[in-house]
Parts: structure tokens; sequence; C-alpha cells
């Protein structure tokens, strides 16, 4: 049984020391310490002692390892990227307070040692069982366990739960569909199941969405935000200066009205290369920026960095979020950082999320090529109040409670066991046919009330419903219109001829094959497809050609990786 933890002094040990990047993700956990335990506290309450089993866990982050090259490190101080390291600190801090057993590693050495790699010996199978129950990894960190553990790396594979920032979506990860199709990256092939991808923000239910956390304010602290507001200030998002090259037009509008306050790294031998109107504080450390932010009116993004975590982080301090819309979207089709990146998901704005999980009032998405547009959404802006908002999903119990049911109940060790056979069919012992899992429901179908129920399985079955898709539309968005999920794990019930017809659509004829679009429709010929191959399950991806069917489910007002009955 996993015990809660109250103290996080001992997790800083296990942190290490000797780079900045360590240093940072240290600072972070002890600034947010308190806020962690009540967090576990209130979590614990809720689980009225179903905390489920102690796993023995490593946590190997590969961006960090020389043998990488750890770009990141040397650029904590200088305003390189700081989002992937708040969310390691973060996972770091949930895994330790949920009471599992941790290693940390950020060299290959250390990798090496704790997988029991013998010294010296490279691409050999390991000698005794891996004594891990989990591996926490990045790209790096499986590329250097595939080169070290031979073929012990298939064997255990399925333990691994990669921290993908951007996402990785079915067609880019099976090999050799990627291959045949043109999906395939410099990230790999790695054929894992989809979810066990684990991204930033909840980009496409493919994968698990594992995110982060922001500050969390009290009701005492929220009234003293919202009397200390400076209702003419404005901070520009972004640490770096190439942010805000050729962006003078917006910043001469803004600053008609606003007083522009900017965070960007400079040496102090040189001067900050940002308009002589601008207060620029220099990059500042994480409980500094958070306090400029408490006394911000804005927060404005200029179309770079893309999904980060410091929006959140102002909108929970009480700012409006002004962001611009990339029309068309930005992707890894038509777009320089996109490109080679596991996925064609469309980036409709610089954070996606913002938009479409929070939106107005406090999250304002323009058209930033139209000034007229940017002009008259400062002006509504600064007649708005807003209050602090964060997401449930973003809170500390939030992401405490979603990782518990991650490790309680995610397994891709075991095969999902298949709904039980029809029995065969005897005249003298006519047994009733054994009931379709799904039944029909006007406009689309539901969980038939007297179907098999696992109770093994997760999420549970009977919160799917099936929906067909419009061709324009992938799966994530179809359930998403309907106010539901798309559930990638529910495909397998739906893979099957009978619910074309329970759907009172015409096969004239019926394949399976390997494509991520199925199953599917294509309705003018009246020809049906299923799906040959279960990595390919896909909530992404659409195709004018196509009508597919959609598995979706509830979620939890503000969590929407667990479906309400999820746990
Ligand atoms: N941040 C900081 N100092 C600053 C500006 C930002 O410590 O002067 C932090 C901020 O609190 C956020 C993190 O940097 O948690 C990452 O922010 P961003 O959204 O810019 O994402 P990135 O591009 O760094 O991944």
């Amino acid at each position: 049984q996993a015990a809660f933890r109250n103290d996080l002094a001992p997790l800083l040990d296990l942190v290490g020391t000797g780079k900045e990047s360590l240093s940072f993700m240290k600072k972070r956990i002890r600034h947010l310490a308190q806020q962690w335990l009540r967090a576990t506290q209130r979590l614990e309450q809720k689980l009225k002692g179903q905390q489920g089993d102690q796993k023995h866990i490593l946590i190997h982050i590969g961006f960090l390892t020389e043998e990488s090259g750890d770009v990141f490190s040397p650029r904590v101080l200088k305003g390189g990227p700081l989002g992937e390291m708040v969310q390691w600190a973060d996972i770091l801090a949930a895994l330790f307070l949920l009471g599992h057993s941790l290693k940390v590693t950020v060299s290959l050495k250390e990798l090496q040692s704790n997988l029991g790699v013998p010294p010296g010996r490279g691409n050999c199978p390991l000698t005794n069982p891996l004594p891990f129950d989990l591996i926490y990894t990045d790209y790096h960190g499986l590329q250097q366990m595939k080169q070290h553990m031979g073929l012990s790396f298939k064997k255990y594979r399925c333990r691994v739960r990669v921290i993908d920032t951007f996402g990785t979506e079915p067609a880019y990860n099976h090999e050799e569909y990627a291959t045949l199709r043109g999906f395939r990256t410099n990230w790999g092939y790695w054929n894992l199941q989809p979810s066990q991808f684990m991204t930033m923000f909840p980009h496409t239910p493919d994968n698990s969405f594992m995110g982060f956390v922001s500050e969390e304010l009290n009701q005492t602290e929220r009234q003293r935000i919202k009397s200390n507001k400076v209702g003419s200030m404005a901070v520009v998002y972004g640490k770096e200066a190439s942010i805000w090259k050729g962006k003078e037009k917006f910043l001469a509008i803004l600053n008609k009205y606003m007083e522009i306050h900017g965070t960007v790294y400079y040496e102090t031998q040189r001067p900050p290369e940002v308009p002589a109107f601008v207060k620029n504080h220099g990059l500042l450390p994480q409980h500094e920026f958070q306090q400029l932010l408490r006394k911000a009116k804005l927060f404005i993004g200029f179309g770079f960095p893309y999904e980060g975590p410091a929006p959140l982080e102002a909108i929970a301090n009480g700012c409006v979020f002004l962001q611009a819309r990339f029309n068309p979207p930005h992707s890894s089709l038509n777009h320089e950082f996109f490109r080679g990146k596991p996925t064609s998901r469309e980036v409709s704005s610089q954070h996606p999320y913002a938009e479409d999980f929070i939106g107005k009032p406090h999250v304002w998405t323009v058209d930033y090529n139209n000034s007229e547009e940017f002009e008259a959404a400062i002006k509504t802006i600064l007649r708005t109040q807003v209050d602090p908002y964060l997401p449930y999903e973003y809170t500390c119990e939030g992401m405490l409670e979603r990782i518990h049911a991650y490790i309680q109940h995610q397994d891709f060790c075991t095969m999902p066991s298949p709904p039980p056979p029809a029995k065969a069919q005897s005249p003298a012992m006519q047994s009733p046919p054994s009931p379709l899992a799904l039944s029909p429901n006007a406009t689309h179908l539901v969980w038939s009330p007297n179907a098999h129920r696992d109770p093994q399985a997760w999420p549970p079955a009977d919160s799917l419903q099936v929906w067909l898709s419009e061709g324009r539309h992938s799966c994530t968005e179809t359930c998403r219109l309907h106010g539901l999920v798309c559930e990638p794990t529910f495909f397998r019930f739906l893979n099957k001829k009978e619910v074309f017809l329970q759907l009172s659509i015409t096969c004239d004829s019926t394949e399976y094959e390997m494509n991520h679009l199925y199953p599917a429709v294509a309705e003018n010929v009246h020809e049906c497809y299923l799906q040959k191959e279960p990595l390919l399950f896909s909530c992404a991806g659409h195709n004018t050609k196509y009508r597919r069917l959609c598995p979706c489910r509830d979620y939890r007002e503000g969590q929407v990786a667990l479906c309400r009955d999820c746990l």
C-alpha cells in the first residue's frame, strides 16, 4: 500500500546537484511545498484509504544528460525554455507525495547502474529482472534505454511513460505505418501504446494528459491581488529577445493605453534589445515573475513561445491573456517549429488550451493582422474585470488525482480481456445470444445496460457513446462538439461490423485495413472499413472521404483526463 507523504524535504535529496536545471526544479518544489502538502491531504480524504499499491519508479530525465547534449541547463539563467523543468519538478513532487519509491537519474551512467546493465557491456539483455514497475522518461531517455537494454527493451517497454510536451499521434508511433504512409520523424516510431506518451496540455486524447501545476491563491490573496492590480500594466509573454522582432506596430498601439513590462534576458554589458518605452525586468526568478503577474492587468503573447505554462500562471494571478489567432493554423506541415514533431495537430493560436478550455473573459484570441481588432480588444479588456482563475486539472490536487488514477489503472503490460465469446449453440442447450455491447439511441449508440461489464476495465466502458464524425472533423473534435471527450481505449468496442448496422449505415463491403482513420465509412460508395491494427486507433485525424466511428465518454468538470466514474 502506498502511504501518502507529508514532507517534501527527502525528495530534494533524491534530485541531486550540480546543474542549474536541477537547482531551478528544487527551488520550485520548495516554493510550492505547502500547496502540495495541503492538496495531498485533501486527496487522501477523498480516496478514503483507497491509495493502491506502492510502485518502484525510475525517473530518468534524458534531456538533462550530458550524453544527449544537455542544451537546457546552461540556458536556465539565460531565458531558455523552462516549461519542461516546471513539468518535471511537478511530476517528481506528485509521484513522491503519492507515496511511491523513487530513483532519479540525469546521467547515462546512473541509468545503466539502476537498470542493472553490467558495467562495460553495451547492448545486451539485462541479466536480472528490471527492478522498477514504472519508468518515467522522455524521448532522449527512451533512446538511451533502447541502446543499453538490448532485447530487454522490448520486454519492458510497456512499463515506460514518455513525457512528451507536444504529443505523439498514433500514425507517427507505428513503425510500419509511419514508414509506408510518410509519418516518419526524427523522434522515431516506438510502437508504444499511444497513451504511454504523456503531454503538457490535453492536446490529443490519444496520449495521456500529464500537465503541471500553477500557484494557487487563498481567499485573502485573491482579495489582495484584486485591490493591488495596476489597471494599465501589461506584461509581454516571452523571455527571449527574438519574440519582440517585427512587433513594433502592436507595441506602439499597446503603448497608447498601457505601460509595457517585459522579462527578457539580457547580458549586463549589452543593452536589452527591446523598445525604449518597455520596462524590462530581465529574466526573473519564478516567484518574482509571479509577483509581477499579480500586479499586471494584461499578459500579452506575440505568437511565440507556443503552449507554455506562463499564460496559465498569468490567468491564475488575475491577468487577462491576449494572444494571436493563427490563420491558417500552425502545424508540422507548414511551420518550422513543429516540422518533424510526431503530430499533425493544428495549432490555432499561441496557446490553444487557453483558447479552447478557458476562453473569455480570461483569454482573448484575436487576429493580429487586423490592427483595429487588436486595438478594440485592448480597449475592451481595459474595461473588463476578471477574477483569478485556475482550471482544477492544473491545481496540485488535480494533478495528484490524475497521476494517482493513471498509476493505479493504466496497465500496458497485460492486454485488455476480450468480451466473453458467444457460447456455441447446440439445439439442446439454447442459451440466449450474448447481448450487443452497444444499443442505438436516435443519433448515436450508448453502452447497453445488460452488456457484459468488465469490472477491471478502465475507464469503465459504460461511459461510452459512439458518434459518427463529419468528414471535416477528427474524433477529438466530434466528441468535443457533443460535450464529450474521445476515449481511444473504447475503439475496441466499436471496431465491429454490427456497429455500422446499428447506426443504420449501409455497407456494400467491409474490409479490415491499417489506417489511423478507421473504423470509418466512405458514405457515398457504401464502403465500410475496420481497423486491423489496434495501435493505430486514433482520436486525431480526418479526411473528407470518411465519416469516422468515434468513441466518446463523459469527463469530470475541470479534469478532462478522467471520466465521472474513473476514480
Ligand atoms: N518564468 C520565469 N521567469 C521569467 C519568466 C517566466 O521563471 O522571467 C517561468 C514561468 O513562471 C513559467 C516558466 O518560466 O513557469 C516557463 O514559461 P513559458 O510559458 O515561457 O514556457 P517555456 O517557453 O519556457 O517552456
